[in-house]
């Protein structure tokens, strides 16, 4: 079944809840239009009252929009690392996006 991409986004964010759920924290994503002055943002992640909150490039193209997205949920789970993108970010984004290309192949989606 091919979806729409507002679709395919609705369902990716829900199957990154429920299959690579943050133990303690909830995680919401936001599309916003980062201003152009940070011209190399495609996205960002904080913590707004003690949760996670992903901050995706509204004007990104899709594919950049779902890679930021992963990109970005790889941080929620590794948050305490002393390096951003050390190894242990670098597994957890391989392992989501790997789900992330079996979940999309197995439902049809692409
Ligand atoms: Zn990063």
């Amino acid at each position: 079944m091919k979806l729409t991409r507002p679709e395919l986004w609705r369902k990716l964010i829900y199957w990154l809840r429920s299959t690579f759920p943050h133990p303690d924290r909830d995680i919401t994503v936001r599309a916003v239009n980062i201003p152009d002055k940070y011209w190399d943002s495609t996205g960002y992640t904080d913590i707004i009252n003690g949760n996670f909150r992903i901050v995706i490039h509204k004007k990104s193209v899709f594919a950049t929009r779902i890679d930021t997205l992963i990109h970005e949920w790889a941080h929620t789970l590794t948050w305490n690392s002393e390096e951003d993108h050390n190894y242990k970010w670098g597994i957890a984004y391989s392992k989501i996006y790997r789900g992330y290309l079996l979940w999309r192949d197995e439902n049809g989606y692409w």
